[in-house]
């Protein structure tokens, strides 16, 4: 199982590669090319939206271009802190989302839609940059799109956790390696990773002595058919 687990983070690794370089390229484009390429959130919102009723909070682990810049990218200059424990509370994130989509309606009223895009380009990628520079993926913690994700993930439809069984013997393994300061060995055994801030990334999978962290059932049966794989 651990070879299958390899196989899977590597996979998503080059996905994240894919992302990252992708993301700079948007940047790119947006600042130099074309302004218009602003619109571009309006259209991905809405496929961001929807994946959380099949993935709960995967897409920020798999498939954001801005998360996979911060941790394929800005990691390799970042001090690499701990995502600090203040940025992990609910209300922190639900403030920033309130300040951003408040002024970004404002914008969307006074001076246009583009205008409106812009800022919602400009401000969290501003935003990360800075709060990356300590800890590379805190961005992702108050991100306004991924507190929008992780608020509708409460209604729990996706059921898409990382589950814990077996054996554990708190050794914190799994919390060392989390990027995002989520602390694995806490979660009652025979349960799922429920805590907000967890994009179902795997990478504490990987590092259970004992096997005990599994991927979502609907991906480990993928991976039981080979099909994740291939
Ligand atoms: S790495 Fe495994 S054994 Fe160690 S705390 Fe995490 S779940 Fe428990
Ligand atoms: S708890 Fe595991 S799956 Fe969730 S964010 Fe942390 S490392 Fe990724």
């Amino acid at each position: 199982m651990k070879e299958k687990i390899k196989q899977i983070l590597a996979k998503r690794a080059k996905i994240q590669w894919f992302l990252a370089l992708g993301f700079i390229a948007l940047n790119g484009v947006l600042f130099f090319v074309t302004p218009r390429a602003a619109y571009i959130p309006f259209f991905v919102l809405p496929l961001m939206i929807i994946s959380v009723f099949f993935w709960s909070r995967a897409f920020c682990g798999w498939a954001c271009p801005r998360a996979a810049f911060l941790e394929r990218i800005l990691s390799k200059v970042s001090l690499n802190k701990p995502v600090p424990k203040w940025m992990n509370y609910y209300w922190v994130s639900v403030l920033v989302f309130i300040i951003l989509i408040s002024r970004v309606t404002y914008v969307g009223f006074t001076r246009g839609l583009l205008a409106a895009g812009f800022l919602l380009c400009l401000v969290p990628t501003i935003g990360a940059l800075v709060v990356g520079w300590y800890s590379p993926k805190s961005w992702c913690a108050i991100c306004p799109t991924g507190t929008l994700l992780k608020t509708l993930d409460r209604l729990q439809i996706a059921r898409f956790k990382i589950a814990k069984e077996g054996k554990c013997t708190s050794c914190g393994a799994c919390d060392r390696v989390c990027p995002m300061g989520v602390e694995p060995s806490k979660v009652p055994l025979n349960s799922g990773i429920e805590q907000m801030n967890c994009t179902q990334c795997a990478i504490c999978t990987a590092s259970c002595p004992y096997n005990s962290l599994h991927l979502p059932e609907r991906l480990n049966n993928h991976i039981k058919q080979g099909v994740a794989v291939r």
